[in-house]
């Protein structure tokens, strides 16, 4: 069984390998973890393996192998909704109905659920949940399993993407980014997370900040709150996700300003210019209100009110 590309995650690959050796197939997997932490290349390894007509599986070169690997795999299919935030309960429905029929050209037939599918859908799942037919495999992939209802989550073999040891995801993007400095390289593998699918999204990008971002740093740093709320103010429009994603990258940014306090090299110019204009003091304060301002967002509480406070709570 080889799982190679797929990087880390060694224990998780040992597992898995080990059952499906001895042809242990669970109906349904609930696979979890943050963006870019690997969840479908888990699963599409996975149903390789599984589909694999080659001895050691997954070979890469049968021709189940090669028909899923470019995407034309009958019996691998993509339950998705691009449309949506969650996959709409008709697309469930019309899946529903697929379900019962039997595979095209294999044992098997698989499914992947990529996006989220809402408690509507949810529901709509369990009657599938409660008796599978004997071919079917499901994957669900979420980034967070809190969002999956108990009697879905019960009926599933749930599989937790890992966070990269810093060494492995460090030469890793080393070898794909020859052109990168070393710095820019660590910084990545940091701001990551430890998760390839972001170090690989903020060095291919150049390490690019959003401009919401410099305007942030720059009014905490000169202390102006003029900037502040020109920065703050468009951003109520923004969509949660949006908003929660750059107030998680401020907070980032902010410990690693406090960081520098402790010593601790600090990777990105932009909190090594927070970390000098501010006390330790200051900086705590403001990684706490960014913190209730990620709460607020998580709570349901609106985008407009979130950049409300925040720029009242910052000033
Ligand atoms: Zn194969």
């Amino acid at each position: 069984m080889r799982f190679d590309t797929l990087l880390g995650n060694d224990r998780l690959k040992q597992n898995l390998a080990q059952s499906l050796t001895k042809n242990h197939i669970s109906h349904f997997y609930l696979i979890s973890g943050p963006r870019g932490s690997g969840k479908k290349t888990l699963a599409k390894l996975m149903a390789q393996a599984i589909l694999c007509q080659g001895h050691s599986k997954p070979c890469g070169r049968c021709d189940a192998c090669r028909k899923l690997l470019s995407g034309n795999h009958p019996d691998y299919i993509t339950v998705e909704d691009p449309e949506h935030k969650n996959v709409a309960v008709k697309i469930v429905r019309q899946f529903r109905e697929d379900v019962f029929i039997r595979p095209n050209e294999s044992d098997y037939k698989i499914y992947l659920f990529p996006q989220d599918l809402g408690v509507e859908g949810q529901n709509a799942l369990l009657k599938i949940l409660e008796e599978p037919p004997k071919y079917g495999v499901f994957f669900l992939l979420t980034d967070n399993p809190e969002k999956i209802l108990p009697t879905v989550r019960s009926r599933c073999t749930e599989l937790k993407m890992q966070a990269l040891p810093e060494e492995t995801l460090q030469s890793f993007l080393a070898a794909r980014f020859p052109d990168a400095s070393p710095e820019a390289v660590a910084a990545a593998a940091v701001r990551s997370g430890g998760f390839l699918g972001q170090a690989l999204e903020l060095l291919e990008s150049g390490g690019a900040v959003p401009p919401q971002t410099e305007d942030l740093i720059r009014a905490l740093t000169e202390k102006d709150p003029l900037l502040l709320t020109q920065t703050l103010t468009p951003m109520e429009k923004w969509k949660r996700d949006a908003l929660s994603e750059i107030l998680q990258s401020w907070l980032a940014l902010t410990e690693e300003a406090l960081s520098l306090r402790s010593g601790v090299q600090a990777l990105s110019p932009l909190s090594r210019t927070l970390g000098q204009s501010r006390t330790a003091a200051e900086l705590y304060d403001i990684s706490r209100s960014l913190k209730k301002a990620l709460e607020y967002t998580g709570a349901n509480v609106s985008p407009a009110a979130v950049c409300g406070w925040l720029t009242w709570a910052l000033r």
